[in-house]
């Protein structure tokens, strides 16, 4: 059975990079009827940030990935916070001590420091120089029992070696041990460095494919040393492809958002930010951009995901996600519209009303968020029309003649609505000479007071006589 794992460390928000990470790693688990495991990868105390673990299972779960194993979820390859699993560790640790295959150093950080200087100032990359690795046994235990603090490096090997990985998506990788140093494994406070535990972890947990971005490229080389110093077959790896701005530098929280949260209080849908975060590398073998979650189950592989980055096009996203808000079913939209609603002094709206409304700006809404700035059309007596465009075309003489014949239009019927707006314009058409755009866009202006509201009859139809009279003889005053 394929077992993935997603594991996160608990320093912030959870990334659009990590939900795609996690995503790929859900769709293959699912698509294999295997398991989705979340591990908590804290073992650096000084980067931990409070809350952070609600926040990634909380994001993961609003997404639509459901986690079978993990910290609250239970799971028999447990606990799944590896600052619990510090004695596992020890185990682990005491056997590569006791097989030389690691050992304490006691360098001091201003011996290292130094060390590093030296190595810059000749041009070399700075890598530790095996001061402590022909330390006896005996001496270094001595040391350390003496209280003198120290750290524990694994062993790269004297005789440099070529390790081979086979990468789902990037086939054979070959990297020189020449170019790892002895790394830490275990830092001076005793917690493990990532790399001693995630492969302690990934293979107890019984990981099958190891998901995660390509800056873990550089680390395999350990990896595979570990899974060698321990006797164990490494799992498969993928190394998904970083994600870039449109000018192609990494994708980072100065250009905008990156956190899955901001996506959602800005009225993205859970669906089309999956769907749009599926195709950040992987692409479906077929011209289809909207897929649901058991379709992309269903055509997800790693074959194929692209090597090359893949830029995160905001424009993208704003049109899936208009794509799906219009397929919304209205009560469901309604439902998914009244945190939003409920920012606003809206709030308590008859809910008849705010629906009729709704289904009026369904078509336009690009983000659920949208709605705020919408509503005030609706319920303001005098809404304020703040957009330049509507303004300036509001202000032309043109627009003042059209909107001036409009009323008197209005005056004399007794009703106004969809029906017969059209009969009216042509009146207003036939005294003022001034027709097509000239004559439609000054109304709807007027009415909606957005250069891009929504549609002009639905609106109309709502208002009535009354509201648009007033609404055209406001704009006439701008
Ligand atoms: N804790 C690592 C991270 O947050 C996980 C890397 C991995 O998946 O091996 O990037």
């Amino acid at each position: 059975m394929v077992r993935l794992r997603f594991a996160p460390s608990p320093t912030g928000y959870l990334h659009v990079g990590g939900l795609r990470t996690a995503l790929f790693c859900w769709l293959y688990a699912r698509k294999n009827g295997g398991k989705f495991i979340f591990r908590l990868e804290d073992t650096d105390q000084k980067r931990i940030f409070e809350g952070a673990e609600n926040q990634l299972t909380s994001m993961l779960e609003w997404s639509g990935i459901e986690i079978d194993e993990g910290p609250q979820y239970g799971g028999i390859h447990g606990p799944y916070r590896q600052s619990e699993r510090l004695d596992i560790y020890a185990q682990y640790i005491r056997l590569l001590l006791d097989e030389g295959n690691a050992y304490r150093c006691f360098c001091t950080s201003e011996r290292l420091e130094k060390l590093r200087n030296e190595q810059r100032k000749k041009g070399n990359t700075p890598r530790y120089d095996g001061f402590c690795r022909n330390l006896s046994k005996s001496e270094a235990s001595r040391r350390a029992e003496s209280g003198e603090d120290y750290v524990v490096r694994m062993k790269i090997p004297e005789v440099p070696e070529t390790m081979v990985l086979n990468d789902l998506i990037r086939g054979i990788v070959s990297i020189e041990t020449s170019q790892s140093e002895d790394q830490v494994i275990v830092k001076s406070d005793g917690f493990p460095t990532y790399h001693l535990a995630v492969v302690i972890d990934d293979y107890l947990m019984k990981i099958t494919h190891v998901v995660r971005g390509e800056e873990w490229i550089p680390s395999f080389p350990k990896h595979l040393l570990l899974y060698r110093y321990f006797g164990w077959d490494p799992p498969q790896f993928a190394h998904l492809p970083l994600i870039l701005n449109p000018d192609r530098s990494k994708l980072s929280k100065r250009q905008g958002d990156v956190a899955v949260e901001d996506f959602r209080n800005n009225g993205f849908l859970p669906e089309s930010l999956v769907n749009f975060v599926a195709m950040l590398g992987w692409s479906p073998g077929e011209d289809k951009e909207l897929f649901t979650l058991p379709e992309l189950i269903r055509e997800f592989s790693f074959e194929r995901v692209n090597k090359s980055g893949a830029v995160f096009d905001q424009e993208k996203l704003n049109w899936m996600n208009q794509q799906y808000i219009q397929k919304l079913e209205l009560d469901d939209l309604q439902q998914r519209l009244n945190p939003f609603i409920n920012k606003t002094p809206y709030a308590g709206k008859d809910q008849k009303i705010l629906r009729k409304i709704i289904k009026i700006l369904q078509p336009r809404l690009v983000t659920l968020s949208e709605i705020e700035n919408r509503l005030s059309l609706f319920f303001e007596n005098n809404p304020e029309a703040s957009d330049p465009e509507v303004l300036k075309v509001l202000r032309e003489e043109n627009s003042k003649q059209v909107l001036a014949n409009f009323i008197k239009q209005v005056e004399s019927v007794e009703k106004l609505t969809k029906d017969n707006l059209g009969d009216l314009m042509k009146n207003v058409q036939n005294e003022t000479k001034i027709k097509g755009k000239n004559l439609w866009m000054p109304l709807r202006y007027a009415i909606t007071l957005d250069s891009e509201g929504p549609d002009l009859n639905l609106i109309v139809d709502l208002f009535g006589k009354e509201r648009c009279l007033h609404l055209a003889r406001s704009a006439l005053k701008f």
